[in-house]
């Protein structure tokens, strides 16, 4: 058959409206796209407009202007998540949920009726695991659903299972005053963990909240879609693929990197961020090799104001050189200057503090030599492939888990304890300890390599070929 006439792959991308979650679905959006794909990338409108603003521009640009001119077959369409853009996402973060859940998916159903009417047709539908309708929406058009999940191989495991932590007596009901505190040792696949290593919704005692219904139901939607994807690697997490693959097929195809962080092409760049970046450069050339050490709590989670002041004190402890990213409602209260009084007048000669930067760009710079994260999962990621090691404070959702693969699992980083228990003694202590160690270095080499082996195009690396 003449491959000319051939009707070209046709995929629907819908990414969820959060930062660590939009990074990735652009990124694979674009390798499907240079894998001969046409692509419909969906976005919300107030995404679209955050992202816009972070550019500097009135250009309206989409988040794929960069590579408009490449080739790459990749359309762009924005729809309203049903709330006007103005509205405070974080601060309802509820009723942003219930919108996303009501609102957005009518739209998104829309939109698929008009493709599937179209010249050009959806041939499948690629959706973040947390919406709570693709498999529903699929089902009625007829159209494969793969489920994009952005985080590791071990959380999907542990929610896919849920109905065993529960039966066990780990995840509570309401009326079981406590959960058990013992070991886990029955998920497939999952030889052991122990409960405190558990997302933090899945450690909640009251599991009634909105957040955990959307998990709920999220899941049972993932459970009967066609395809998994998954942002990890195959090798990192052997056991856990090959178990959850028993149930349903379950591909590994990460790390999913913008293509200028892997160094290939398109090597044009795409406007992911939520925030405009403060530029680092200039101040981390005038810094001596691997002396810088990055702080950054991600773009979602907070902390409370004892563990800023902890971690602050720490810092300044520790006599280390710093970048700290610090958002503006990193405190979920209203204080203006959250950091303690005096940090940023003592501490001006060896750090700055800047609101957002552009942290594949700081994790690759040759005088960066440890981060303090709050282990969100591109961040830890993104800190591998730097060959950066990680000091651990956890705060939220997945970022539990995923301390214990990078401490426990593969000794790239140290515990500091994560939400509620940061102590300046021990902040201070442990800068020192990661900063000045070198088999941290020796050990990121080991799983930077499996990264890298994942991703080769020739010999084609696990990643490759289930991509
Ligand atoms: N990020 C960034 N600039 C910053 C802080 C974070 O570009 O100043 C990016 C970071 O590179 C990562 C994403 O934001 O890709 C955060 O995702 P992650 O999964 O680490 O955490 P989340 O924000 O979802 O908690």
């Amino acid at each position: 058959m003449d491959q000319s006439h051939r009707k070209k792959s046709h995929a629907l991308v819908i990414t969820y409206p959060l930062q660590g979650h939009i990074i990735p679905s652009v990124h694979l959006a674009t390798k499907l796209a240079s894998n001969g794909f046409t692509v419909t990338f969906v976005n919300t409108e107030s995404i679209h407009h955050q992202t816009s603003k972070a550019q500097n521009n009135n250009n309206n640009n989409n988040i794929f202007a960069g590579v408009r001119n490449s080739g790459l077959d990749i359309n762009y369409e924005i729809i309203s998540d049903g709330l006007p853009i103005s509205f405070d996402r974080s601060l309802n973060h509820d009723q942003f949920m219930a919108s996303l859940l009501h609102v957005f998916s009518a739209h998104v159903e829309e939109l698929v009726k008009k493709l599937m009417s179209s010249d050009d047709p959806v041939t499948c539908i690629i959706a973040d695991t947390f919406f709570v309708w693709p498999s529903t929406i699929s089902k009625k058009f007829g159209i494969p659903y793969i489920s994009f999940w952005t985080e590791p191989a071990l959380v999907y495991s542990l929610y896919y299972h849920m109905h065993l932590l529960r039966l066990h007596g780990h995840l509570s009901n309401a009326w079981i005053a406590d959960n058990r505190e013992d070991t886990i040792t029955y998920i497939p696949g999952v030889p052991e963990i122990e409960p405190s290593d558990l997302m933090s919704y899945l450690q909640e005692t009251d599991t009634s909240s909105v957040v955990h219904q959307i998990i709920f139901k999220a899941f049972e939607q993932a459970k009967a879609a066609d395809y998994v994807i998954c942002n990890t690697v195959q090798e990192l997490e052997p056991e856990t693929i090959l178990a959850l693959n028993a149930n349903q097929p379950f591909y590994a195809i990460g790390p999913i990197f913008a293509p200028s962080f892997r160094n290939t092409s398109p090597s044009t760049a795409i406007a992911t961020s939520l925030w405009t970046e403060f530029n680092c450069k200039q101040w981390l050339d005038s810094k001596p090799k691997g002396s810088i050490l990055y702080i950054s709590f991600g773009s979602y989670a907070h902390l409370s104001k004892k563990d800023l002041e902890e971690i602050a004190c720490g810092v300044f402890k520790s006599e280390v050189g710093f970048i700290w990213v610090l958002r503006h409602d990193i405190v979920s209260s209203d204080e203006v200057e959250p950091l303690p009084k005096g940090f940023m007048e003592e501490s001006k000669e060896r750090g700055i503090v800047v609101p957002w930067c552009c942290q594949t760009e700081v994790l690759a710079h040759d005088s960066v030599g440890g981060f303090l994260t709050h282990c969100g999962w591109n961040s830890v990621l993104e800190s591998i492939w730097s060959g950066v090691p990680m000091l651990c404070f956890p705060l939220l959702t997945d970022q539990f888990t995923n301390r214990k693969l990078v401490v426990s699992d593969w000794k790239v980083g140290v515990d500091l304890g994560g939400k509620g228990r940061a102590d300046r003694r021990e902040v201070s202590k442990k800068i020192k300890c990661l900063m000045g160690r070198e088999e941290f270095k020796k050990e990121i080499k080991v799983v930077r390599r499996a990264l890298e082996n994942a991703t080769s195009v020739n010999p084609k690396g696990s990643s490759v070929k289930n991509f």
